[in-house]
């Protein structure tokens, strides 16, 4: 990647706070695209007092900065100097916020490309825990001359940048540089630092829109990866176009795995309803195929509905549907495969008129409706058919506890029938949450999904929590 120009950058200040601190040091090593290096640095007068405890850390007491120039009077030729560089610092979001409100008080509007040297060394050092500066000169052989000092500080960056850059595969260094700077455009109503706190956990995130209304609710196992590419400039989907254009905030809820990030999301989008989350919304009149025996001994199917039937306890169960209609078309549809009779599965005519269906004249019933095959025969058929489509009955007397994740990070999703009923960190919110449950809550067949895919897992902790 081309870098014309670079400016590795520290401040001192009076405070941590932007707005309210003020500066009472700049020190900076301005690189060209040849590699000459220039250093410069200027105490900075900050009008108000500088803290006994800052005084302290960084050397820079009242007396040394009465007489220094005010930011005011650098900042034109400070500005002139950044201009089209990349700005570099450690912890760079402190410099640059710092920076670019002084520099706005100044009348001097300030924007420019960032690199923070604490995301480089942990994009190049995923393994190492930490980052700051003085663990940074110990792992690479910096050369400090006087810590906490601007220049001092700035030239450390430097030096690590010489290190990085020699030490490393060109590939590599460059790879990290190349990710770390094309920072996604952050859609235009979030504010700059919505994305800063987002982890690269498993969890759930939300997107709201002007007054909070909820827009979008998603999954991922890793968090920020998955926010971040909504953003991406190279994602050009329309629906995140869209988005991006009605997003306001960002909420995420860490989870302890996957299955707990799959069970919430459902769970959200189920509650808040998400305008863009279309596919999910809605459940309609969920119903499955049930086999029932009548008085004369034959067996039919039956359509059961989740909303008065037991889905969860029954057997002889098959489905899922979310309308009657898909289920009528998919059994029409085995029927077809299968040369099962239109009569007998309740799909044509009555059953026991002894009249031929319509696919037997076509040849494509066995001829059950009017004697020709046997019924237990036609019932065999029907039960293979359907084999496919059973809904597993709930392997358990009561609530199961799935545990996922481990240490601070456990999660126990409570289940039963199918049924999500919440997560629990703790043993006493896992005992309220069983005394809150409802004694019959709704079948979904999200969770159904969700949950039976989980249960194939044979990772998968499973704590039984007992009849309720
Ligand atoms: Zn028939």
């Amino acid at each position: 990647m081309k870098l014309d120009r670079l400016v590795f950058l520290d401040l001192e200040t009076t405070g941590t706070n932007p707005v309210s601190d003020r500066i009472t040091e700049i020190g900076l090593v301005e690189v060209d695209a040849d590699g000459t290096a220039t250093h410069w640095s200027s105490l900075v007068n900050p009008e108000v007092p500088i803290p006994a405890f800052i005084q302290g850390l960084t050397g820079i007491s009242n007396a040394m900065v009465k007489d220094a120039p005010t930011f005011a009077e650098l900042a034109p030729a400070l500005h002139e100097r950044l201009q089209g560089a990349l700005f570099i610092a450690h912890n760079a979001r402190f410099d640059y916020g710092f920076l670019r409100n002084a520099f706005s008080e100044a009348g001097l509007p300030y924007k420019s490309d960032v690199l923070c040297t604490v995301k480089l060394s942990r994009a190049l050092f995923p393994t190492e825990r930490k980052h700051n500066l003085d663990s940074l000169i110990e792992r690479h052989g910096l050369k400090a001359n006087a810590r906490h000092r601007a220049l001092a500080d700035a030239d450390l960056l430097w030096q690590l940048w010489q290190k990085l850059n020699a030490g490393l595969p060109a590939d590599i260094f460059n790879g990290a540089l190349q990710s770390l700077l094309q920072r996604p455009s952050l859609p235009s109503h979030l504010p700059t630092d919505a994305l800063d706190h987002i982890p690269d956990t498993p969890g759930v995130y939300l997107f709201y829109g002007e007054n909070d209304m909820p827009l979008y609710v998603g999954k991922s196992v890793r968090l920020r990866q998955r926010v971040l590419s909504h953003f991406n400039s190279d994602h050009k989907l329309y629906k995140d176009m869209r988005l991006s254009q009605q997003l306001y905030r960002i909420e995420v809820r860490e989870t302890a795995g996957e299955i707990g990030a799959l069970l919430l999301e459902a769970q959200l989008v189920k509650d808040l309803q998400p305008v863009h989350n279309r596919l999910l919304r809605r459940q309609g009149d969920l119903c499955a195929w049930r086999l029932k025996d009548d008085a004369r001994g034959h067996t039919l199917p039956v359509l059961a509905h989740a909303s008065e039937d037991d889905f969860g306890r029954a057997e002889r169960l098959y489905g899922l549907f979310s309308t009657k209609r898909k289920a009528e078309t998919a059994l029409r549809e085995l029927a077809e495969s299968h040369q099962l009779c239109l009569v007998q599965l309740g799909l044509e005519g009555r059953v026991g008129s002894n009249k031929p269906c319509f696919n037997w004249q076509l040849k494509r019933c066995k001829g059950v409706c009017i004697g020709k095959e046997d019924e237990s025969f036609h019932r065999a058929r029907l039960e293979a058919a359907l084999a496919n489509l059973h809904v597993k009955v709930w392997p358990w007397p009561g609530a199961v506890g799935l545990v996922e994740g481990e240490g601070d990070r456990t999660d126990i999703h409570v289940v039963n029938n199918w049924c999500y009923l919440g997560t629990a960190r703790s043993e006493d919110a896992l005992w309220s949450l069983l005394e809150q449950s409802p004694s019959r809550p709704a079948f979904d067949l999200d969770t159904y999904k969700i949950l039976s895919r989980a249960l194939s897992r044979k990772d998968l902790k499973i704590r039984p929590l007992g009849p309720q």
